[in-house]
């Protein structure tokens, strides 16, 4: 015999832990459908970097955003890593950035070439 006892519903403790706040827009979405940036210490430059963690594998405390350009931006303006990343310094972004991009060119682009070199002639 199972006894099957669905009366008390596990709707009270739905999803808590998986809503993030995008740091670009600070609207709260699934955290599955947001890039995790962490701060990491770049030796060349001698600086810490935002650098994107979309397998959320990096150690640290970590800043969320759509991956897009323009939850990025508003997030350059108003230097929302430095903040949520408890840094003091702005962060250089320039790898969170080319990581957006390269996102949106997989969604949008396709199966689409740039063709700069003209390969139809007449
Ligand atoms: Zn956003």
């Amino acid at each position: 015999m199972v006894q099957t006892d669905r009366t008390q519903d596990v709707r009270v403790r739905r999803s808590h832990s998986t809503a993030r706040t995008c740091v670009g827009c600070r609207s709260r979405d699934d955290r599955s459908s947001l890039l995790r940036v962490v701060a990491v210490w770049n030796e060349q430059e001698h600086q810490l970097v935002a650098h994107p963690d979309p397998r959320r594998r990096l150690p640290g405390r970590g800043a969320w955003l759509h991956p897009t350009p323009e939850c990025l931006e508003l997030a350059v303006r108003r230097r929302a890593f430095a903040r949520a990343l408890r840094v003091k310094a702005p962060l250089d972004t320039s790898r969170v950035r080319a990581h957006v991009l390269e996102e949106q060119q997989a969604v949008v682009g396709g199966s689409q070439e740039p063709s700069e070199h003209a390969t139809e002639s007449g």
